[in-house]
């Protein structure tokens, strides 16, 4: 292993700060080519962004009753049951979260299907739910998907590490529906579809009509906001009216520089080419940029040179997670006995306080560079709603990446004071809270009410 000096070594950090770096500059520009892809996928025209209708609005906070919601898309699969109270409060009287089987991800979608209805066979029986009754069922299902109405849709693709055969082009609804009747349940009327992001939308607006943009930063990135009908023009023209929630599928954006490190990743993904921006601002896929760049720090001789069995260590993928970045970066102890505890764990005793520093230096860069993306993605959907920022706007943001990680929000935060001034005062960035499971109950309930008087 070479012991490369520190002026080498600076001026290849030096290098990826700004191979990395997002300028304001980069951001205006972004948000100019975000405007033209919504406009494109609005009309039908080929897109990076599918701006795919929900067929439903924001709710106007007095809906009301009881529903089961099922939330997939991610780390876990949930199901829940959601009071509404009609006085904006949404409750969650039961909960039950499963890990996904990686057998079950990425077998069939028989397996798939079977798996989700397993789950909601023990949560019916560990809550002892009366199955004589029926019970309205939403179902958040968090992947680019066509909707038809409000419940039914085609999932188009499958993403973030979901592979599973004989579902893409197919009815999810039908799918869940086939594996209900398969194990005999016979309680469950499937009232709605809705993606998390549309949940998290519909949750925050529940209680804060500000809210008009619904984001979800967590194991993927995807936003949705309402949009006057009139303005999409792949709507047939007897749904054109009033307004609706668009469901953008940004993490498919793919007006973005990237960097040779952002280049192996994608080539090592299920989905090589496909959601450019997802592999550079969400939680699957941070830690693996961070490792890759690692290695090559490694390899360089820059970092880690008393520990030889680390570059074995670091070759496997996933050796380095978010979660692992987030401790990383958020330790303040003057000799960062909180990454030290990160090498320990994996069995590094003789790392030195420039490798903690320069480990620590290299998640900043690669969180920074996701909060900034993320922030300007914001930035062209708050533009393409209201310009000049007559009004204030409230976005609801779900997700572990931007719940958990130290300065996410601040350097999200940042970007929007940089681009606007005091006008930045206008926008609140908040937490949604479980915005998929109680948001998808509260679309099954805006659903609900429209069928009796039209959105
Ligand atoms: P999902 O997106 O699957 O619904 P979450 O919003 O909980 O679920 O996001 C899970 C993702 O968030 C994980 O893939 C992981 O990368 C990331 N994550 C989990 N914990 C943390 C953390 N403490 N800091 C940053 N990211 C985290
Ligand atoms: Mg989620």
């Amino acid at each position: 292993m070479i012991d490369a000096s520190p002026v080498a070594c600076e001026e290849f950090f030096s290098y990826l700060e700004k191979l990395f770096s997002i300028s304001i500059n980069d951001i205006r520009v972004m948000i100019q080519d975000f405007h033209a892809e919504m406009g494109k996928g609005l009309s039908g025209d080929e897109s990076s962004l599918k701006m795919i209708p929900s067929f439903i609005d924001k709710p106007k906070g007095t809906e009301a009753g009881e529903f089961l919601a099922l939330d997939l898309g991610g780390t876990n699969f949930r199901v829940l049951t959601v009071r509404l109270d009609g006085k904006g409060n949404a409750n969650v009287p039961f909960a039950s979260k499963f890990a996904i089987p990686q057998k079950d991800m990425q077998g069939t979608g028989v397996a798939l299907f079977d798996f989700i209805v397993g789950c909601i066979d023990v949560f019916l029986t560990e809550n002892h739910v009366d199955r004589s009754k029926t019970y309205d069922l939403a179902f958040t299902f968090s992947f680019p998907v066509e909707q038809t109405s409000i419940a039914a849709g085609k999932l188009i693709v499958w993403t973030k590490g979901f592979t599973a055969t004989g579902v893409q082009g197919h009815d999810v609804i039908l799918l869940l529906n086939e594996a209900l009747r398969r194990k005999d349940i016979r309680c469950i009327n499937i009232t709605a579809l809705a993606n998390d992001t549309v949940g998290t939308l519909a949750a925050r607006s529940y209680i804060d009509p500000a809210c008009d943009l619904g984001v979800i930063m967590g194991t993927g990135t995807n936003a949705c906001y309402r949009e006057a009908a009139s303005r999409i023009g792949k709507l047939n023209t007897v749904d054109a009216h009033g307004h609706m929630i668009v469901n953008m599928e940004w993490g498919n954006f793919d007006k973005v520089r990237v960097t040779c490190y952002d280049r192996l990743l994608d080539k090592a993904s299920v989905n090589p080419g496909a959601m450019v921006m997802e592999k550079m601002v969400s939680g699957m896929y941070l830690g693996e940029i961070t490792r890759l760049v690692l290695m090559d720090l490694i390899r360089r001789g820059f970092i880690l040179v008393n520990e030889t069995p680390a570059a074995e260590y670091f070759q496997e993928r996933g050796s380095l997670k978010t979660e692992d970045m987030s401790r990383i970066e958020g330790d303040r102890t003057d000799r960062l006995d909180g990454v030290a505890l990160f090498f320990e764990r994996n069995g590094f005793s003789n790392i030195t306080l420039h490798d903690k520093i320069l480990l620590q230096r290299l998640c900043r860069i690669i969180s920074t560079r996701a909060a900034r993306l993320g922030a300007a993605a914001i930035s062209a959907v708050l533009t393409w709603i209201d310009p000049k920022f007559k009004d204030v706007h409230t976005v609801g943001i779900d997700g572990s990446l931007f719940e958990k990680y130290p300065g996410f929000k601040t350097k999200m935060m940042n970007v929007l004071e940089e681009l606007y001034g005091e006008k930045a005062e206008r926008i609140t960035l908040v937490h949604a809270k479980d915005g998929s499971g109680k948001g998808a109950a509260i679309i099954a309930a805006v659903a609900a009410s429209s069928e009796a008087g039209r959105v």
